[in-house]
């Protein structure tokens, strides 16, 4: 397995990275461990910090929660050198990328139904939860003009394998037109998908450096394609981080209870302890011990994050609540 890398010692050092939660739930504990590694990350290498909302591709983003997410990320000692920029205020950069893809042929709209998809699908494959889209219903690709906003769009995906290395994961090699198919880049809600919204922004807002959650890796493949059609650079780092866990070996959800930072602040829980807890999650500090951002920032390295799960139990818990 190759070594993680830390972006602090490669050169050229990254220019500008983005935290970009999604308002539509409330942050949560494992949110915030990327949050605070990717702020941290950027802060020691030199790297512009951009806040960017994502409140698309989702289910309606509830009133005030944009505010309450910026409160929180202020809370926990992260601070940022643009935005925040909302992604719902001009959907105009989207359609633009959109029209491109469609008359270059590489897009098409669809309105085939989840059903009628699965049913076209040769066998089902276990495991997966998304069928990928069958080849054969994919229509004659001709030029288009992007002219119905509500309906959904779709990429046509090259039989391409794309490789890329992640500075936490190694080499990888991801064959989308295997595991998705042609995937939707716009939707029938009239906005862009995540896929294509990420792309348009972080081609423009100038971010090289890229920090999520291991959960999206393989979408990484399917930026990567996106950024090629429309003829974007590719961000140059990517860091994909295991996800935080709870005790039953499952991504950590509301079964595993009320893990919101919001929660715990109200309950009269340090900043420093959340903080704390973060800092175990990445092999800082020996034993749990209160800590602020700028202390976990100067001990933060990639080399020393956990290469297993990291996981939330009661223990966790209570020892945040036991101030
Ligand atoms: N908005 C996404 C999230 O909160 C992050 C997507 C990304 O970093 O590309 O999970």
């Amino acid at each position: 397995m190759t070594p993680p890398r830390d972006p602090s010692f490669i050169r050229p050092p990254p220019r500008a990275t983005r935290i970009a939660p999604s308002p539509t739930g409330a942050l949560h504990l494992g949110n915030a461990r990327t949050f605070l590694v990717n702020w941290a990350l950027a802060r020691r290498s030199g790297a512009k910090v951009i806040l960017r909302i994502e409140d698309l591709d989702g289910p309606r983003v509830k009133p005030g929660a944009i505010e309450q997410t910026i409160d929180l990320l202020t809370w926990l000692g992260i601070d940022w050198d643009e935005g925040p920029f909302i992604q719902s205020d001009d959907l105009t950069p989207y359609r633009q990328a959109l029209s491109g893809l469609a008359a270059a042929a590489m897009a098409y709209p669809c309105e085939l139904t989840r059903s009628q998809i699965e049913a076209a699908a040769s066998a089902p494959q276990e495991g997966v939860h998304e069928t990928p889209f069958p080849a054969s219903l994919r229509p004659p690709l001709l030029p288009r003009a992007f002219d119905d906003e509500s309906t959904n769009w779709r990429f046509v995906v090259p039989q391409i394998d794309i490789e890329f290395d992640d500075l936490f994961h190694g080499p990888q090699r991801i064959a989308p037109a295997a595991s998705v198919g042609d995937f939707i880049i716009w939707t029938k809600r009239a906005q862009p998908s995540y896929q294509l919204a990420v792309v348009v922004d972080d081609a423009r807002q100038g971010v090289d450096f890229i920090v999520r959650g291991d959960d999206l890796l393989d979408s990484a493949a399917r930026q990567a394609l996106l950024y090629d059609a429309l003829g974007l650079p590719r961000p140059r780092l990517l860091l994909h981080l295991p996800l935080v866990l709870g005790p039953d070996g499952k991504r950590l959800a509301k079964r595993h209870g009320d893990t919101r930072l919001d929660t715990y602040r109200s309950r009269g829980v340090r900043a420093e302890r959340v903080i704390g807890l973060i800092a175990s999650w990445c092999g800082v500090g020996g034993d749990l011990k209160e800590m602020s951002a700028a202390e976990f920032g100067g001990a933060l390295t990639v080399s020393t994050i956990p290469r297993g799960p990291v996981t939330f139990g009661p223990r966790e818990d209570a020892w945040l609540c036991s101030t």
